[in-house]
């Protein structure tokens, strides 16, 4: 065992086979980061509370009907949206990220576990956004990915209209977030609710109506 997987039972709402599927999961990211650069944190207890009980804060937040969709931009090695697959089994999870060697592993941890309704898709989502994958999910969620107006144009262009962008943000993302609400606006969207959550912010903001179609733009012009 790599995690204090009593702790890990107390702590959240996972059974033990889930637990364990999440201790898998992390032995091989450990295994993987000898050579590839995944993470930073080896620490298993940090591991357990800076990457798997903060992805799993999202779902004490928001509510998923069963079945969802769910996109994870900008996924790296799995968190949030490979813990939520794990925690969530129902969904159906996109793990979307630009970089193709993060993709790889995870894709051997959703071979190794058996995930189905799992994919990984390489793609920068401002590209996604203005493809078929448009207004097609759910739930849309991103950790530490991008200033918060900046995620929202990555992100806010893949909800459906009725949906919610989720992103998790540090404790002190307040005045971050209030300078971003005038964009979320234009991309159809409103912040619905933030919540102190796992190591930070949660934020929910609700998919009211279409994205104008200019937007995503080009990254340079969305950085601009
Ligand atoms: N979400 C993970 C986490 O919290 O551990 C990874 C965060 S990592 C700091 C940021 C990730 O976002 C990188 O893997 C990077 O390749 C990806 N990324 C950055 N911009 C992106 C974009 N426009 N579209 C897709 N992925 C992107």
């Amino acid at each position: 065992m790599i995690i204090p997987i009593d702790r890990l039972l107390a702590e959240s709402n996972l059974g033990r086979e889930q637990a364990l599927q999440v201790d898998r999961f992390i032995e091989m990211m450990l295994e993987t980061n000898a050579h590839t650069n995944l993470t930073r944190i080896t620490d298993p207890e940090a591991i357990l509370t800076d990457h798997i009980l903060d992805s799993l804060s999202i779902l004490d937040t928001v509510r998923m009907n069963e079945g969802s969709s769910l996109c994870d931009v900008g996924c790296g090695a799995g968190f949030p949206g490979l813990i939520l697959k794990i925690a969530r089994p129902d969904l159906s999870v996109t793990l979307m990220d630009s970089t193709g060697k993060k993709l790889a592993f995870i894709d051997s941890v959703i071979d190794d576990l058996g995930l189905e309704g799992a994919r990984t898709l390489r793609a920068r989502a401002e590209e996604a956004g203005r493809t078929k994958l448009r207004e097609s999910f759910d739930f849309v969620t991103a950790r530490a990915v991008a200033d918060m107006k900046v995620l929202a144009e990555l992100c806010l262009p893949l909800v459906k209209v009725g949906g919610s962008f989720v992103a998790m943000k540090s404790a002190a993302a307040g005045e971050e977030i209030a300078k971003a609400k005038p964009m979320i606006g234009t991309l159809g969207g409103r912040v619905a609710h933030t919540e102190a959550a796992g190591k930070g912010l949660v934020v929910r903001v609700a998919k009211e109506k279409p994205t104008p179609r200019r937007f995503p733009r080009e990254y340079k012009d969305i950085v601009k």
